[in-house]
Formats: structure tokens, C-alpha cells, sequence
């Protein structure tokens, strides 16, 4: 009898543990060949406005974690095939060699990843093989939502009030217990470096960055975030800084698939009838829940979150595509201390908070008045938790081109900076130029007097900018 052979190709799923592709493939096959592959065109090719596709935090996380998936599936003395080049050729082609019986993927809904699926899914049926698409990349499982995606509700308030505590989310799956290895000979290349895709030797992270890629960090991060913060009996002490206490950091690992979002639910869940805890666990979860509604909104309206006028269709809106006042912007010369924090921030680890997130994109499309799409392409480079219906659909509403309504769209930059950083230990922090300053005139430098300028060694237009706008307004 022919055994059956199962290739698992790997994509934004880099784990064992709760990996539906995975668990199907072993269960249906008697051997299993994972594969993943390094899309050239992904590190090759530009944006539309010329920025890199995949930024080099985003790029090293990657690595790290293709590196810790082959580890962990080697002690299981099974191997990871990796290959460099397209993955619909590859991936066919090794499906033509060892003759395998079907492909097993986590469904990917990004439009250039559908593109992708199309065509190998094609290519396999040209030799009587088939693509096996698998549900395993959100927190509910859309065959349990109460509509199909086509009728996603609009706003997260009508999606929530559909889904939220009505459907329940799934257990994760454990590691397939029997996995066998394919025992025929497929070549795999080495793992490439950061050099080999395309990097500069200077755009390198150093190491103290932040995100170390890999599904026993992912673990290991979420392990920590629990002890420090639900379990620990001096929770009061870490609440100083609300937004610390508020975000996880896990939103890199649930992107490169190392840590999946049933897992966090379940590990936050347990605290949802603490009454201690409840506020924050609620928190995270309502996080996860965004990500499943974006996911399904990108599904809903598919490359709509991608245009100017976004999904509403807004024709009449007119945002500039000014480049001089973008460069700005990216390169943290605004002026404004928050925002050029946020920015440097952004530029230097590849992650920035959501109020962060918010503070910028707010200042691009509001006070300076540039096209959204630019400032979403730049995240697109920049962010290492990337992904394309988050960004995009986040940067759709706070362009107001989504039909959810920002809650807090007039508020002063100024105060809003004062409120999430009221010592302006975050702006000493990433422009120590401003270190000087009193905290009450930190996040105004425009409005120190000269003896306070001169008493801090700051000379504003040559070691700090000037505004680019109008600061009178939030006064
Ligand atoms: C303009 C803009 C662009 C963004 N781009 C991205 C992106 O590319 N990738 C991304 O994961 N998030 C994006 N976000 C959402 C959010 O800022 C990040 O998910 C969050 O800051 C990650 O931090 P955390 O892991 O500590 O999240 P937590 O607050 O701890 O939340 C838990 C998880 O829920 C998810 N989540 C939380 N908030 C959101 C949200 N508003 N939308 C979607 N998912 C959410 C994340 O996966 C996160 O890991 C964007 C927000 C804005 C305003």
C-alpha cells in the first residue's frame, strides 16, 4: 500500500503547539514533510511608495523563529525543509518529487498570500493533487461566527455584541502526539542571514533588541507576562505606568504564528472572574477580538482597506501625498516631543504601543494632513508585528474611511501627551536632547522661556526643531 505523505507548509504558523495545518497533516497522513519557505519577492520587492516589505526587526523575528520551529521538529527527528525562492513553484515542485497526497496550509487571507495559495492550488491539480486548507489562524473559528463573512458586521461595537461572550473559542490543539518523518531525500538550503535577504550590515539589531523570535520565546513571554502581572502580590507597584500594566508585547509572536491567539486567550481567560484582574484581562482578550474583526473585514471587503478611499468608499476625502512633510514625520523631526518619541521609538525596536500608534497616525493625517496609505506603508516596513489587516484596518479607521468612528479624534496631541507620559520620562527617554527640561514644559518645548532653554543647554531650530505646525491651537 502507498503511504501517505503530507506536506506541511509553514507561513505565519511558525509552532507546534495549536497548529491546525499541523494536527490535520498527522492526522491524516502516515508521514509528515514540513516545509517553509523565504519568499524572495517579499524581501526584493518594494512598496508601492518604495519602502522594504519586510522590515528588518520583522525579518530577524522570522529567522529566529524558522530556526526554533527546525529545532524543535529535529527533536521530534523530523526535519524542516527550508528553501529560498517563490512558494508556489517550490512548494509544487516538491509535491511533484515525493509525490506527496496533499498540501496542508493555515488559510492565509491577505490578498498577495490568496494570490500565492491560488496558484500553487492550481498547479497541484494539474498533477492530481490538492491543497488542504486549514482554519487555525484566528481566535473563534469562522465556521462557529453566527454569520457568514460576507454579513461581518461594520463596527467592532456590532461585531462584539454578535460574538462576544456568545461564541465560545475553541481549546488550543496540543502537539500531534504521532508525527513519522518522510525518510526520502529532499534538499533544504541553510537557514539565510539577515545579509543574505537583502540587509545592509548597519540595519542590523543589536543585541539588546527586544523581540527574539521563536515559539519557546513566544511561550516564555507569555509565561513572564502572566507571573509579573496577574500573579504577583505586588501588582500595585507595576501600575504606576498604566501603559505598561495595559500591553502585553505578545502582538509580534501571535503574528509570526509562534504563540496563537486561543493560547493567550487561555491563559488570560482564567483571570476574567478575578475581580482584581477582570479589567485588564477583559483588555486583552477585546485586543484579540479586533484582530479576528479586522481579519474578517479585510475578508468582507477585500483590497478596499487598501485604498485611499478605504473600505466606506470615501471619495471626497483629500489627503496630499506630500512628501517633504512625511519624511518629517518618519524621520522624527516634527518638533513635537511625543510624537517624535513615538516615532524614534518605532524607528530604533520596531514596536510601539497602540496609544503610540495612535498618536501617530492621528498627527500625520490630522495636522499634517498627508495621505494615510503612506504612513501605513512605512508601518508596513517598520512594525515587527505586522500584519496586513491589522495595519491596514486600523490606519482605515483612524483615517475615518472605515465605518468605526474614533472616539477620541479632537483631543490636543499636548494633552494627550501629558496623560500617557505625565513626567516625560518616555520623551527624556528617546530624545535626550529635551533631558533638561522641566516636566511641565517637557512636551513643549516651544513654550520654555529663554532661561529655561538656556539653563538646559537647548538651542530650539538647531538641536531640537521647531514646530511644523500650529502649536497655538492646543493651548
Ligand atoms: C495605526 C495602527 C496600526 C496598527 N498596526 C498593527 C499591526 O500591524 N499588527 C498588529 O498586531 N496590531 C496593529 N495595531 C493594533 C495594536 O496597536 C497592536 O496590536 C498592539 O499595540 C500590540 O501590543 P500588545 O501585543 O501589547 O497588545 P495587547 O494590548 O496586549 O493586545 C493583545 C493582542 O490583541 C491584538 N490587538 C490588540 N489591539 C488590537 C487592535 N487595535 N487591532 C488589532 N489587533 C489588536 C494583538 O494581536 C495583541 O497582541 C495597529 C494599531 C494602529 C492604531
Amino acid at each position: 500500500m502507498r503511504i501517505k505523505i503530507g506536506i506541511v507548509w509553514f507561513r505565519h504558523d511558525l509552532r507546534l503547539r495549536d497548529n491546525q495545518a499541523l494536527t490535520d497533516a498527522a492526522e491524516q497522513c502516515d508521514v509528515v514533510l514540513p516545509v517553509y519557505v523565504f519568499d524572495e519577492r517579499l524581501y526584493k520587492e518594494q512598496t508601492p511608495n518604495g519602502f522594504r516589505q519586510i522590515g528588518v526587526y520583522r525579518a530577524q523575528l522570522i529567522l529566529d523563529s524558522v530556526l526554533n520551529l527546525k529545532k524543535s521538529l529535529q527533536e521530534k527527528n523530523i526535519d524542516l525543509i527550508v528553501r529560498i525562492g517563490k512558494a508556489e513553484e517550490i512548494i509544487y515542485e516538491i509535491a511533484d518529487q515525493v509525490k506527496s497526497s496533499w498540501v496542508f496550509c493555515n488559510r492565509e487571507r491577505a490578498p498577495e498570500e490568496e494570490f500565492i495559495q491560488d496558484k500553487l492550488e492550481n498547479r497541484l491539480w494539474q498533477i492530481g493533487q490538492e491543497l488542504r486548507f486549514s482554519r487555525g489562524k484566528m481566535l473563534y473559528h469562522t465556521g462557529d461566527l453566527p454569520f457568514p463573512v460576507r454579513h461581518t458586521p461594520d463596527t467592532y461595537a456590532a461585531f462584539y455584541r454578535e460574538v462576544g461572550k456568545i461564541v465560545p473559542v475553541r481549546k488550543p490543539l496540543p502537539i500531534p502526539d504521532k508525527m513519522l518523518p518522510y525518510m526520502g531525500s529532499v534538499e533544504s538550503e541553510s537557514i539565510p542571514t539577515l545579509i543574505d535577504l537583502g540587509f545592509k550590515s548597519n540595519e542590523i539589531p543589536g543585541e539588546g533588541f527586544r523581540f527574539k523570535g521563536g515559539e519557546s520565546e513566544g511561550l516564555k513571554k507569555l509565561d513572564e507576562f502572566i507571573k509579573n502581572n496577574f500573579k504577583v502580590s505586588s501588582i500595585k507597584t507595576n501600575r504606576r505606568n498604566k501603559d505598561e500594566v495595559l500591553i502585553t508585547h505578545l502582538s509580534p509572536y501571535i503574528n509570526a504564528g509562534v504563540l496563537s491567539p486561543k493560547t493567550l486567550y487561555e491563559s488570560i481567560n482564567q483571570f476574567m472572574g478575578n475581580k482584581f484582574h477582570s479589567n485588564r484581562a477583559s483588555c486583552i482578550i477585546h485586543g484579540l477580538m479586533r484582530r479576528d474583526f479586522l481579519k474578517l473585514l479585510e475578508k468582507k471587503y477585500k483590497t478596499k482597506i487598501f485604498d485611499k478611499a478605504g473600505i466606506k468608499g470615501n471619495e471626497q476625502y483629500d489627503l496630499k501625498h506630500e512628501m517633504d512633510k512625511f519624511w518629517l514625520w518618519a524621520n522624527a523631526k516634527t518638533g513635537i516631543p511625543i510624537v517624535d518619541a513615538f516615532m524614534r521609538e518605532l524607528n530604533n525596536t520596531g514596536f510601539i504601543s497602540y496609544e503610540g500608534r495612535r498618536i501617530l497616525s492621528q498627527f500625520l493625517i490630522e495636522e499634517l494632513q498627508v495621505n494615510w496609505q503612506l504612513g501605513a506603508e512605512y508601518f508596513q516596513s517598520k512594525l515587527v508585528d505586522y500584519n496586513p489587516c491589522s495595519n491596514w484596518g486600523n490606519w482605515n479607521i483612524m483615517a475615518g474611511v472605515a465605518y468605526d468612528t474614533k472616539e477620541d479624534r479632537y483631543c490636543s496631541i499636548i494633552t494627550k501627551a501629558r496623560k500617557l507620559d505625565p513626567h516625560g520620562d518616555f520623551v527624556r527617554k528617546w530624545i535626550p536632547e529635551l533631558a533638561g527640561l522641566n516636566d511641565n514644559i517637557i512636551h513643549e518645548p516651544d513654550k520654555a522661556n529663554s532661561e529655561d532653554l538656556k539653563n538646559s543647554n537647548i538651542e530650539l531650530g538647531k538641536d531640537y526643531p521647531l514646530p511644523v505646525v500650529d502649536t497655538e491651537k492646543w493651548v
